[in-house]
């Protein structure tokens, strides 16, 4: 069966609109033809096989029909396929999408990829249980697949100190600025900011050249990740927290007590302090000694903080998915954001990853989501690239080959890049 799949040209097929179904079309377009997800598929030959030997009620009901469709686009015929299958093991999960009305094309990716990946963790849950754990993997094929890490540090500006926070995505989410989220010279000159960023204690670089290139990709990747100086959010400091509680204790609280609570304070904001500055991570221990002290504490006031987001270039997957914040809320009505996004074929995400990294990070443009019309009414369709290169597009059951000298004028909603 991987042999199937292996003979890796997906002939240029279209697939069946069963009532409204375009979002579901153009998406598995995308996914269908990514080559290192289709590789990293095989690589997991007992999981697919399993999913495929299931019989009538298969464990993997939505693997199962997602290889189907991937075996079925490697024959000849028939021309046009019919996702029906993956449709209706997709909506028994997901009650929501068995109406046949428009849905969120970016929606139905994130869900199909937990899904896929929620049943192949399932899977390597029954295989730990027949072998030696130690053997076995823990993560899925979507985890090895695609997105990758984000560091995200913020920095308290009136004692200096960063609190680091690195979390996993599958996709991004970039909002697309505009004219009128020019930066203000506030938001960049601060001398607190500039500080921050100088001394790299936020571990960015910054993407000065592309910053003001809003209607590209790479504008909005820098204003992504800029830093961004906020007031007033309420954001509290545990290190001012503590700094306020000790000199209270220092000052107001019975001898005998302060002896006591102050050591405790000042062993808790060494900790922090030295998190801060990269020297070592809490541990469990101190984590909920410092939430204690802090817990019930008044907060002496709300600090000025500098945000900013980085990459993490080791941590980065084959795959990367970037979605471009098109629907927005305006009151009660969704709007969308129409405007042209200019997009790169080969996309280097240097500037946009933590200092220092060794790693080489450069993508390539494989496909894209593509939704014309407006909110309620509108149509998705898929740009995708074929074997030998070219671009093709495919909506619904029919396919335009060779639409590459007009690939700028797409307005692209979901991106798809791939590690090179
Ligand atoms: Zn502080």
């Amino acid at each position: 069966m991987t042999e199937e799949i292996e003979r890796t040209c997906c002939i240029d097929k279209g697939l069946q609109n069963l009532g409204n179904t375009c979002f579901l079309n153009s998406t598995l377009q995308n996914l269908l033809r990514l080559t290192t997800f289709r590789n990293e598929l095989i690589k997991h030959t007992d999981f697919i096989e399993s999913s495929q030997n299931s019989g009538v009620n298969p464990d993997y009901p939505i693997t199962r029909a997602f290889v189907d469709l991937l075996i079925h686009m490697q024959s000849p015929s028939p021309r046009v396929l019919s996702p029906a299958n993956l449709r209706r093991s997709f909506i028994r999960k997901h009650r929501t999408f068995a109406n046949f009305k428009q849905q969120d094309a970016h929606e139905f990716l994130t869900l199909l990829l937990d899904a896929l990946s929620e049943e192949h963790g399932k899977h390597l849950k029954t295989v730990s249980n027949d072998e030696e754990s130690s053997k076995t993997r823990k993560t899925t094929v979507i985890d090895d697949t695609f997105g990758g890490a984000m560091q995200t540090t913020v920095l308290c500006t009136q004692c200096g100190t960063a609190y680091v926070n690195t979390a996993t995505f599958t996709a991004l989410e970039l909002p697309i600025p505009n004219e009128a989220d020019e930066l203000d010279s506030d938001q960049v000159d601060d001398e607190q900011t500039q500080h921050c960023v100088q001394g790299l204690k936020l571990g960015v670089h910054r993407d000065y050249e592309s910053l003001h290139r809003l209607a590209t990709l790479e504008g909005c990747l820098a204003r992504y990740t800029y830093p961004e100086t906020l007031r007033g959010t309420g954001y509290r400091c545990d290190y001012c927290t503590l700094s306020d509680l000790l000199d209270r204790a220092k000052a107001n609280m019975p001898a005998e007590k302060a002896a006591q609570l102050v050591p405790i304070i000042e062993r808790a904001m060494d900790t922090i302090r030295a998190a801060s500055e990269g020297h070592r991570a809490f541990t469990e221990h101190e984590m909920t000694e410092i939430s204690r002290l802090v817990k019930n504490t008044r907060f002496p006031n709300t600090p000025t903080v500098v945000k900013a987001s980085a990459l993490t270039a080791e941590a980065m997957k084959p795959v990367l998915v970037l979605q471009l914040n098109r629907f927005m809320s305006k009151g009660r009505r969704l709007r969308k954001n129409d405007r042209s996004v200019q997009f790169p074929t080969t996309l280097d995400l240097s500037a946009y990853c933590q200092p220092g990294a060794r790693a080489h990070v450069a993508y390539q443009l494989r496909g894209a989501i593509i939704h014309s019309g407006s909110m309620g009414g509108g149509h998705y369709t898929a740009v995708v690239q074929g074997k030998g290169g070219g671009w093709h597009n495919y909506s619904d059951s029919s396919v335009q080959t060779d639409v590459g000298d007009r690939l700028e004028s797409f307005r692209p909603y979901v991106l798809f890049y791939e590690r090179v």
